[in-house]
């Protein structure tokens, strides 16, 4: 046979799109054709570096489908999750990306590719790509530990119908003995009362069950008992390929990931360079989650009683504010200018992570984020929000032991409240200056080499990723 032809088919958030583009890149630079798929609105994340493998000769091209956004009652230009605009409002924008599997199935016509790549929020793909004959896999983007407990907690969930919001509960069945409370869990596992994503979410379960397997952003020495676990007990295939994120190695693709930064690199690069190594605390909490304007108050307390230098990225705009800043302690900005930066809107978060001053990231743990911190080395301030967010900050503060909680008390998609300024500043202070800072230090740097290994030549991600390219291949010699 020729060449592979595969399809890359994110779902219309951020930390989805920005792997997946590195995914989708990363195939191409193995002598892939490879095809993203997404709605006209979200092209801008993928056009420059499309055009920039093109001119370097790969082959890796953008196709587009109409998303159905206004059809089901979303506001135009809502095409992407951090566009919708209740929580009320998300069964529509699933019901919207499911109208997309017939689009989906006449490309597949046309294309004719070898296999689809998509992400885990469209379950259906499975099924479109079964009528082609071609394997689907699914792309996650999230880490092996947050999927082993979430397949355990479809059959012995100690949460549902718990008595209690705040005792801790063992998720049972798992190589470590991580403990959650029941607050700290998603809606969707804490009742068997239908949330408002239950449907979707068992679907996205199923799908994974009978696809082809699944492939993972991250790498085996980052989570092996996970990896194992994933494999061996839950008894999914699964290959990992990443950190996704350690493949952009020049300045420009570490720059611009998802978005235009809100602040000139050179600028930002600058600020840090007059700064000592490890001197300064970043602090951002990624795309979506939004929080209450009491706790942005006390955040901005909080990284001020540190005394520690930051730089802090600053998404939440409120529409309801006017996009006013009334949350903000009177004359904090000129109380530490000069010793922090804020970024208003969206940063180049890579290329900050990797500079030698930042000591340490104060981190939602969502996924993306979570091993953009690892693969920087960087000790970890969490502070989970929602989604798998909880889990991931097990991985880092129990089994790692490469950070500290803030304390996050409550799974809240949007307006996050309750962390309080005391236990904001002593974590940061735990991590860059505290009696434990240099072990958690160490640790983290460890990972980090491990993290740069996995991507070489001969590495862990770099052998998964040619066995699942030769099996591919294999597939359709058959
Ligand atoms: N990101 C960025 N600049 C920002 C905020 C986020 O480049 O100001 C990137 C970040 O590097 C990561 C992604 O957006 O790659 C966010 O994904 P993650 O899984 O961490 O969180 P989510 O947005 O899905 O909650």
């Amino acid at each position: 046979m020729g060449e592979l032809h595969v399809l890359f088919f994110p779902m219309m958030a951020q930390g989805h799109m920005i792997p997946t583009l590195d995914l989708a890149k990363l195939f191409a630079s193995r002598g892939v054709k490879a095809t993203l798929i997404t709605t006209p609105l979200n092209q801008p994340v993928f056009s420059k570096a499309v055009d920039k493998y093109t001119q370097l000769g790969f082959q890796i091209q953008i196709r587009l489908l109409e998303f159905p956004g206004v059809e089901v009652g979303l506001p135009e230009g809502c095409q992407r999750t951090d566009q919708i605009p209740s929580d009320d409002a998300i069964p529509s924008f699933f019901n919207a990306c499911a109208m997309l599997q017939h689009p989906l199935e006449l490309l597949l016509q046309e294309l004719r590719p070898h296999c689809l790549v998509a992400d885990m929020f469209f379950p259906w793909a499975t099924q479109a790509a079964a009528k082609f004959d071609i394997p689907r896999l699914v792309f996650h983007g999230s880490s092996y530990l947050a999927l082993c407990a979430t397949h355990t907690l479809r059959h012995h969930n100690p949460f549902i119908n718990a008595t209690s919001d705040s005792q801790l509960y063992t998720i049972p069945n798992l190589p470590h003995q991580l403990q959650l409370t029941r607050l700290q869990v998603s809606p969707f596992q804490r009742s068997e009362v239908e949330a408002p994503h239950t449907e979707i979410l068992k679907r996205v379960m199923e799908a994974e069950d009978i696809s082809y397997g699944v492939i993972y952003n991250s790498f085996y020495e980052l989570e092996p008992d996970y990896a194992e676990h994933y494999k061996n007990v839950i008894g999914i295939r699964a290959w990992s390929v990443g950190p996704l994120s350690l493949y952009n190695r020049e300045l420009e693709d570490k720059a611009e990931r998802g978005k235009k930064s809100s602040i000139d690199e050179h600028e930002c690069l600058k600020w840090l360079d007059s700064k000592k190594p490890n001197s300064v605390v970043y602090i951002c909490f990624g795309s979506t989650a939004t929080f209450a304007p009491s706790q942005l108050h006390e955040m901005a307390m909080g990284i001020e009683a540190s005394g520690v230098e930051f730089v802090w990225v600053i998404r939440n705009k409120r529409e309801e504010d006017n996009g006013s800043e009334k949350w903000m302690p009177e004359g904090f900005e000129e109380r530490t200018k000069g010793k922090g930066l804020i970024i208003r809107g969206w940063a180049p978060q890579v290329l900050i992570l990797d500079h030698e001053a930042i000591g340490a990231f104060v981190t939602h743990c969502g996924w993306n984020s979570t091993l953009e911190g690892v693969s920087a080395g960087v000790p970890m301030v969490t502070w989970p929000v929602f989604a798998e967010q909880f889990l991931n900050e097990k991985l880092i503060t129990d089994v790692l032991r490469t950070g500290i909680g803030v304390g996050s008390k409550e799974w809240k998609r949007s307006n996050s409240d309750g962390v309080k300024r005391e236990a904001i500043a002593e974590a940061i202070k735990k991590v860059m200056i505290g009696e434990e800072s240099k072990e958690i230090r160490s640790r983290a740097k460890t990972m980090k080499d491990k993290a740069r290994k996995a991507i070489e030549e001969g590495g862990s991600s770099n052998l998964d990723l040619t066995s699942l390219l030769d099996e591919l291949r294999a597939y359709h010699a058959k």
